[in-house]
């Protein structure tokens, strides 16, 4: 039998891409190793959104390169950002991984697994094609057939937007979207195996369906997906303040199968920065927006991604990031310090001007006031029940989410993954809600689960 081990860092959308590869070789043959050091095909899915996450990548390939040393039947391949770069320079660089393959292309994965077996495994072949980049289709699925409680499917690939700091048009290309038939069939098949939640991936989910015939939108994916007969849950990623739609907004009112939780990326309070950066709206419109979403879902969660550290930013152009997040108040920010990413208009036209120092200071601000924020959100949620959809054990205890994206612990005797329940919240922190089970739930939870 032949090991592999898949190294993932970076967003959603490589986890989901990650499943899909393991899914993949399953399919294959081969068997999942959880050590990268002892695995006989070793897949590293890249990110190059930040400096960080380069170094780890680099770190790693260096740990390969000496694990390769002892042992030179070691396949190593990369797929993900990291190979959108000249490859003749990362083949010379690092001679000792075997393949670079693009974010996505499965297919030639499978085409060099073809043409390089490893000892105990058929290559993966003769799996149905994807339409995003004409790909093998390999389900999000576990050895035994089974899928997870909660899984990503991607919906749309690529960028079309070119904020003027991100790497992604360039590493995953234009938007591609998948047709609403074959992601309703993905999803039926995945709900069957034991999914009761979808998480519909794309960098940008409000611009699904502009390439496709009769340019469907999300809220029509939305409403292809609400009768699924099991499928107790739908959630989306990420939405972009300029593209998301008011339709989208009446239609997660109306559906009830669709969380209360938006991830809307504001990235700076200011609107020069804002400006810069290419976001394409401006404080004041993004402040109208989260209105129209609050007034219309008041249980909305509402998470936030910012970049501290811009070129140029000035004290006072972070003050007002500060300020806004103050005022807007999401239950989630996912901060980061700018990092210029070669290749970037950001990195052309600007020097990295903000000291690292400064930056690390913004940042950690951020950090103190979301952490008081969330946990002033959080408390609310204190002596009431929530639906908490059960994804498994931790520590000790069950844990699970609410439609709002909260992570709930709770002790139960019963095995419960996969079951909707309700939970009492006793305590809460910024980070998590502790509760007590209602038992009476479980009994109805296993009613809607044989459905
Ligand atoms: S919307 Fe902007 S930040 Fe998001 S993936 Fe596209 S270019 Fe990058």
């Amino acid at each position: 039998m032949t090991h592999y081990h898949i190294w993932t860092i970076g967003c959603q959308m490589n986890k989901a891409e990650s499943r899909r590869i393991a899914g993949l070789l399953t399919a294959g043959g081969y068997e999942e190793d959880a050590r990268l050091e002892s695995a006989d095909l070793v897949i590293l899915n890249t990110c190059v959104v930040r400096q960080s996450a380069e170094d780890r990548i680099i770190g790693t390939l260096g740990l390969l390169k000496g694990i390769k040393r002892e042992r030179q039947d070691l396949r190593i391949a990369v797929t993900g950002c990291f190979t959108a770069r000249d490859r003749k320079a990362l083949h010379k660089r690092f001679p000792h991984v075997d393949l670079f393959f693009d974010a996505g292309a499965y297919n030639q994965l499978s085409e060099w697994l073809s043409a390089h077996p490893l000892p105990g495994a058929a290559a993966p072949q003769g799996l149905p094609h994807d339409s995003a980049g004409d790909t093998p289709c390999a389900r999000a699925i576990e050895a035994d057939g089974s899928a997870g409680v909660s899984t990503y499917v991607p919906i749309i690939q690529g960028c079309n937007n070119f904020c003027t700091y991100c790497i992604v048009p360039y590493t995953r290309g234009r938007e591609v979207s998948r047709p609403i038939e074959e992601i309703e069939a993905e999803v039926r098949e995945l709900v069957l195996r034991g999914t009761r939640e979808v998480v519909l991936l794309g960098q940008n989910v409000d611009s699904f369906g502009h390439d496709l015939p009769g340019h469907p939108d999300l809220a029509e994916l939305l409403m292809r997906l609400q009768p699924i007969p099991g499928l107790l849950r739908i959630r989306f990623l990420t939405n972009h303040p300029k593209d998301m739609s008011r339709r989208l907004i009446s239609t997660m009112e109306e559906l009830d199968k669709v969380c209360e939780h938006i991830d809307l990326a504001l990235q700076s309070g200011n609107n020069d920065i804002l400006r810069e950066m290419n976001r394409g709206y401006t404080v004041e419109d993004y402040s109208r927006l989260v209105d129209e979403i609050r007034a219309a879902m008041p249980r909305i969660s509402l998470s936030t991604d910012i970049i501290v550290g811009f070129p140029g930013e000035t004290e006072l152009q972070f003050e007002e990031t500060h300020s806004t997040l103050e005022r807007l108040r999401f239950d989630v920010v996912h901060v980061a310090a700018y990092s210029p990413r070669p290749g970037t208009l950001a990195a052309r036209k600007y020097a990295d001007s903000v000291p690292d120092d400064v930056k690390r200071s913004r940042l950690h601000r951020v950090e103190i006031l979301q952490e008081a924020v969330a946990g002033q959100i959080n408390e609310r949620y204190v002596r009431g029940t929530e639906d908490v959809l059960v994804q498994g054990r931790r520590r000790g205890k069950w844990f699970g989410r609410t439609r709002t994206d909260k992570l709930v612990f709770f002790e139960s005797e019963e095995g419960l993954t996969g079951q909707l329940v309700q939970v009492t919240i006793d305590k809460a922190s910024p980070w998590a809600l502790q509760g007590t089970l209602d038992y009476t739930s479980i009994t109805e939870a296993r009613r809607v689960h044989q459905l």
